[in-house]
């Protein structure tokens, strides 16, 4: 979405009421030879701003807008091209400017005030000024005014300022509003509760908040693992296996997040045995390479070094990796010497290179490329599409 509001086609599109404009002119004044002059020049000057649009040259395109607007102060939807085009240029300033001359007009329609207050409401996010957007858009939601787009502004301020039962209250009014679901959402914000209260060592809150998660979205990972650490902190390992289990079952793509926990919880409720059915059943199910690394250590500690690397290198023909070559150098690396030994430290080193700098994360909305999982995405602030990539040379 963003790309496409970046490109010379939207800015084109947000002009239109420009051209109409531009040829109603021309219309009108096609009878009257006075001003044929400058009819002209307003639609010569439209051209040639459209022109620049289409050329990806927006700094002269806006010069040649700037001119067309002063001509006819009362032309809105020119006001609003503008103020739009200021904005995603990152000219904040320029845009509030432009959208508060329009909402200080006095012969705007309710509707066009309305649209002007909303786009202004987004330059002062943009500038960072959230109390005042806020305000903005609560103004617009009490109004009943484009109460959709100002109440998932909100939602986005309070995601921002980390307020997550705003951000519900706000969730549910939208849903109500639209209709549309935004369960998984919510579950998300409930889940940043329960980690809050984690952090602070309040277990039972935590728990209610994860009850309030699993409403909403009744298999939801991220709930799914932070009832499994809640439940290591108290002790109970079998009831954190079975948690984390539970996880994987519902989304397999969090597998590497939910491996490192769950395979120690397998350990301190030595469950072994049910640690190897879980890994073998999730290598079917699973493309990456985690699951393969953690059995191929679990074959090393349970009948030695050689069974491990035969399964490892019978996984890597069917699924090439670095980081599994990389495991499987470490392995052999002890049963080597001399010069054999040096070039196996050299090849470590060069796979080592290899994968420094790879993002194993990719946004699945936006293309985000992360070394970490987030579970929202840094960039389009999507939740739950931060996913690993399934290549050689990440996981
Ligand atoms: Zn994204």
């Amino acid at each position: 979405m963003t790309t496409f509001l970046l490109h010379p086609l939207y800015l084109l599109f947000l002009l239109l009421p420009v051209a109409a404009w531009s040829g109603w002119l021309i219309g009108r004044h096609a009878s009257a030879r006075r001003s044929g002059a400058r009819t002209r020049e307003l639609s010569s000057s439209y051209f040639r701003g459209l022109n620049y649009l289409l050329n990806e040259q927006p700094d002269k395109a806006i010069e040649v807008f700037m001119k067309l607007a002063e001509f006819n102060r009362d032309t809105v939807e020119t006001h609003l091209a503008l103020g739009n085009l200021f904005r995603r240029r990152g000219e904040v300033d320029r845009a509030i400017r432009v959208h508060q001359h329009l909402v200080g007009r006095q012969n705007l329609s309710e509707d066009e005030k309305t649209v002007a207050l909303l786009e202004l409401g987004e330059d002062y996010m943009r500038a960072g000024l959230l109390d005042r957007a806020e305000a903005l858009f609560d103004d617009l939601v009490a109004m009943n005014a484009h109460a959709p787009s100002a109440l998932r502004h909100l939602i986005a301020i309070y995601q921002h300022e980390r307020d997550w039962h705003k951000a519900i209250e706000h969730a549910r009014r939208l849903e109500a509003m639209t209709g549309e679901s935004e369960s998984s959402t919510i579950a998300q914000f409930y889940c940043e509760l329960a980690d809050q209260s984690r952090a602070h060592g309040a277990r039972d809150e935590a728990r209610d908040y994860l009850d309030h998660a699993f409403a909403c979205e009744p298999e939801c990972v991220r709930a799914h693992m932070i009832a499994g650490h809640l439940l290591a902190e108290a002790g109970d390992h079998p009831g954190a296996v079975e948690a984390f289990e539970r996880a994987a079952r519902a989304d397999v793509d969090f597998v590497p997040e939910i491996l490192p926990p769950l395979l120690d919880n397998y350990a301190r409720s030595q469950q072994m045995d049910r640690a190897e059915r879980f890994l073998t059943d999730v290598i079917r199910r699973y493309q990456g390479i985690s699951p393969v690394l953690a059995l191929m250590r679990l074959y090393a500690k349970r009948e030695g070094e050689r069974a491990a690397v035969d399964f490892l290198t019978r996984q890597l023909r069917q699924r090439p990796s670095v980081r599994g070559l990389m495991a499987l150098i470490d392995a052999t690396l002890d049963k080597t010497e001399g010069e054999a030994r040096e070039n196996f430290l050299i090849l470590r080193d060069l796979t080592r290179k290899l994968l420094e700098g790879q993002a194993m994360y990719r946004c699945s909305r936006c293309g985000f490329g992360a070394k970490a999982h987030h579970w929202q995405c840094p960039s389009c602030k999507n939740w739950g599409t931060v996913r690993p990539i399934h290549g050689v040379v990440n996981e």
